[in-house]
């Protein structure tokens, strides 16, 4: 045999192997939801790749996943015939973290206390640990894998308390596959209870419910059927005696006991389903199941549309943004999964299918209309994607609009501290739906500094004698409160929005105007407060036309001219910016980025 080949971990993976092995994480269970989500992503990977290389599918061994236990020996194999791993793929991908989930699990930890890993905060469970959640439950972990795209089986293996694993060619050949993954997993003593066949099966039907591939498990069956037995052999002989008495027989009920594969989840997808038919606890679990979350969604959204082009899907709003940095920057989220014909064919977009600033919303599309080989490029091109991009995102706009509408006000809360600054960015990148995006932003203004009000709520409380939208922006809600520009308005009780967060003011910029009624900077110069009295404005002029002159010499350069105003009503003066140029606090953003 060719020796096994000993690796050292990438320093990453002995990190997190190390936390995995030692947190006292209570909610070990997880370990076969990734372990089972693994198998399914190598079968649709698989599937997928078959479109257009069909001889991968030659072995005909069909697409599911099996789970075995052996509960006297505390063991349990989970076995795919997904795509399989080559020996590098096996490098790449078990001993070292290029993966999502995983990655951002780390970088979590980075910014957080380690002691918040196993406990009441339950990182683990919130990120998924992929792969390594095996070592949550084992000792030890055996992955034997055939690619076809090599010729050889290859064995991976690994310990709980080791800085390396080892691989190997598989020589056995009651272990060669034709295709597909069996990972076998050596239970540590404390978990062995998970190798019992009702258990596997109860954890798959909690978290794996809505995989697309069967699950088998591994599950004693019985029958009953009547047996004739005997009656008491002692009257039988009684009988005998008597010479030709005729036999005594009875039937009993016996139950015959076997071992067969029990096909364990519900393989129709959810999205194919009657809505009216699929509860909020389903459509939460298979939120919580196709992405890897932990929370429950916000809102969800099942639809199917009809006529030009014909699609299902169900969409969702996260609970809360993903951790780390900017996803908007890098919209690449794998938010929005593709399927064509029920055939998972992508989730790696970049703005195809939404646009990127609303990429946190989540979901699966399942298309008729799109060829099985779709290739990036042709979804660029395709009149047809472009057609479901404008219908899902208007359906995305219903639900948050639904969120919004909603009684629990929290809700929207909790949405707007989430993903506001994503339509912040929509109100800049889509003029297109400035409709839909306007009635969901909040801001805080001069009435309402505590809360949050929408720009219905601004409008509703407009004077009859208002005709714009005040807005001032600056860097904080007391420097807002304090500006001098506020002073008149105030006066005659003009409720001003006070833009406080750095995007807030480009956003409404690019807006323009709400229902009609125009967006007004009360910081920029010719502010009509529809008041003005020509007749007080010209003598005033005349009065202090050489006070300003003055002034103007004095300062020179430093400002562009000195007016006469009626803008204030208690300050003597005060610095207004030009009516084309920056506000002041867009001067101010300004040079923050150029230092
Ligand atoms: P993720 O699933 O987020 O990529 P995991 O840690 O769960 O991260 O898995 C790491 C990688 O290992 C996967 O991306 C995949 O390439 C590979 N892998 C894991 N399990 C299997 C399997 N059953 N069949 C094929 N490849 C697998
Ligand atoms: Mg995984």
């Amino acid at each position: 045999d060719p020796p096994a080949e000993k690796y050292e971990y990438q320093a990453e993976v002995s990190r997190l192997m190390d936390l995995i092995v030692h947190s006292l994480y209570s909610n070990k269970e997880v370990f076969l939801r990734e372990l089972v989500s693994n198998a399914s992503d190598a079968l649709d990977k698989l599937r997928f790749l078959s479109v257009t290389e069909p001889e991968l599918m030659k072995d005909a061994a069909e697409l599911d996943i099996r789970v075995q236990t052996d509960k006297d020996n505390g063991i349990i194999t989970i076995t795919d015939t997904g795509i399989g791993m080559t020996r590098q793929e096996l490098v790449d991908c078990l001993g070292t973290i290029a993966q999502s989930g995983t990655a951002k699990f780390l970088k979590t930890l980075k910014a957080c206390d380690s002691k918040d890993i196993g406990g009441d905060n339950n990182l683990i469970g919130q990120f998924g640990v992929g792969f390594y959640s095996a070592f949550l439950v084992s000792d030890r972990v055996v992955v034997s894998t055939k690619s076809p795209k090599s010729d050889k089986q290859y064995v991976w293996e690994g310990e709980a308390n080791a800085g390396s694993y080892t691989i190997r060619e598989e020589t056995d050949p009651e272990k060669l596959v034709p295709r597909g993954t069996r990972l076998t997993l050596y239970l540590k003593r404390d978990d062995k209870g998970f190798a019992h066949p009702e258990k596997v099966q109860k954890l798959v039907k909690n978290y794996s419910q809505f995989v697309s591939f069967p699950i088998y498990t591994w599950q004693e069956k019985g029958f009953t059927k009547e047996v004739e037995v005997d009656e008491d052999p002692a009257e039988d002989k009684k009988d005998g005696e008597d010479g030709k008495a005729e036999k005594k027989r009875k039937t009993k009920t016996v139950v015959e006991r076997y071992w067969d594969w029990d096909l364990t989840n519900e393989t129709k997808p959810l999205w194919l389903r009657n809505p009216k038919e699929v509860t909020t606890e389903e459509y939460n679990e298979f939120y919580k199941n196709t992405f890897n979350e932990y929370l429950d969604p916000l809102a969800s959204s099942h639809f199917t549309t009809e006529g030009e082009v014909e699609f299902r899907s169900v969409l969702y709003v996260p609970a809360i943004a993903p951790m780390g940095k900017d996803d908007i920057v890098n919209p690449k989220t794998k938010n929005i999964r593709l399927y064509v014909k029920r055939v998972f064919i992508s989730d790696d977009f970049d703005g195809e299918l939404f646009p990127r600033y609303l990429s946190f919303v989540k979901g699966v599309v399942d298309s008729n209309d799109l060829p099985l080989n779709v290739s990036r490029e042709i979804l660029q091109e395709s009149r047809i994607v472009r057609i479901m991009r404008k219908r899902l995102v208007r359906k995305a706009f219903d639900m948050i609009l639904g969120i919004s509408m909603s009684e629990n006000r929290d809700d929207y809360d909790k949405f707007w501290e989430n993903f506001g600054k994503h339509l912040k960015l929509g109100c800049i990148e889509d003029r297109e739906n400035h409709k839909r995006i306007a009635p969901l932003l909040r801001f805080f203004s001069s009435q309402s500094e505590e809360e949050f009000i929408s720009l219905d709520e601004y409008v509703e409380n407009m004077k009859p004698e208002q005709k714009d939208v005040y807005y001032i922006a600056s860097d904080s809600l007391t420097s807002a409160r304090n500006t001098p520009f506020l002073e008149r308005l105030l006066e005659k009780d003009f409720e001003v929005l006070f833009l406080v967060d750095p995007i807030d003011e480009v956003a409404i910029q690019n807006l323009k105007s709400y229902k009609e009624k125009n967006f007004v900077d009360i910081s920029k110069e010719d502010l009509d407060l529809g008041d003005k009295n020509e007749e007080k404005e010209k003598e005033m002029k005349q009065e202090y036309g050489k006070t300003c002159e003055w002034i103007k010499k004095r300062l020179g350069d430093k400002v562009a001219s000195v007016q006469i105003s009626n803008r204030l009503s208690t300050s003597p003066c005060v610095l207004v910016s030009g009516k084309f140029g920056w506000s002041a606090n867009m001067e101010r953003l300004m040079k923050a980025q150029t230092v």
